[in-house]
């Protein structure tokens, strides 16, 4: 589980001498909504693009109508096979008001395709090619779907939901093997915006897993942004017994540890 800088330096030479992945084009995904403007999915002012789909299945989901077979607990949810072009018409109504479009979901990789075509086609365009693509993900992909996505997207948000693998999977159904291996290989790139650390009361939020968290992310990257993220009841499915949401002052706490152990650049929202 632990990453010396030996190993960090090793993984990003094998990533420079690797043949690049010939990347896939797919002119249309399944989208369950789109928000022009958004200031908390990246930097600036954001069109969100939320892909339907996810592998994971997370206690704390937000947006459980985007997992497969949880479509019809959200009334009114219906996602929507769009095409690329139809997104560029709404982003360039909103191009002058922002500074990017994110791809988030569900799990935005699990269309790679259309995220690849999507973001070139942003960067291809006269009116929209100053705008920065932004990817979200729960970081479960194959490391060749970030070589694949290289060229076109500028920055990369992770979610850790655990460093513990256990723990992890009892918060996601899923190992977290892939997500720690996507956040070392995007470090590597240059395109790690930021970790996030979902904090779940009683969960995932003890102070000596928090600390060997910041630990497990400084040796990665020393001066890795880290935002703080408190679960919110509101929109995630029902649990029993019922998911409770971390005090400000846990938070800040967290961050508190966070920043003791490694100096890293975090933020609590
Ligand atoms: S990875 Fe994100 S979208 Fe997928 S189930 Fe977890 S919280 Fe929901």
């Amino acid at each position: 589980m632990s990453s010396t800088l030996d190993d960090v330096l090793e993984a990003f030479a094998a990533q420079q001498a690797a043949p690049r992945p010939t990347p896939r084009v797919c002119a249309s995904g399944l989208v369950a909504d789109t928000i022009a403007f958004s200031s908390v999915d990246g930097p600036g002012n954001r069109f969100v693009v939320f892909l339907q789909g996810c592998n994971f299945d997370c206690v704390a989901c937000h947006n459980p109508q985007t997992i497969p077979g949880q479509a019809a607990t959200v009334d009114g949810h219906q996602p929507h096979r769009t095409s690329v072009d139809d997104l560029l018409v709404h982003i360039r109504r909103a191009a002058p008001f922002i500074s990017g479009v994110t791809v988030s979901g569900g799990e935005a990789t699990q269309q790679a395709g259309f995220v690849h075509t999507l973001c070139e086609a942003i960067k291809a365009n006269p009116a929209l090619h100053r705008l920065t693509c932004f990817v979200d993900t729960n970081g479960s992909c194959p490391t060749t779907v970030w070589d694949e996505l290289e060229h076109v997207v500028d920055g990369v948000m992770v979610d850790l939901k655990c460093l513990d693998d256990d723990i992890h999977r009892e918060l996601t159904g899923r190992s977290n093997e892939a997500t720690l291996t996507s956040i070392r290989h995007l470090a590597g790139q240059g395109r790690l915006y930021e970790v996030r650390l979902l904090l779940v009361a009683g969960w995932n939020d003890d102070a000596a897993l928090i600390e060997r968290t910041a630990r497990w992310l400084a040796c990665v990257d020393p001066a890795m942004p880290v935002k703080v993220i408190g679960f919110r009841s509101h929109g995630a499915r029902p649990h029993d017994p019922p998911l409770q949401e971390p005090t400000r002052e846990a938070l800040e706490r967290a961050a508190d540890i966070v920043r003791s152990v490694a100096n890293l650049d975090v933020c609590v929202v």
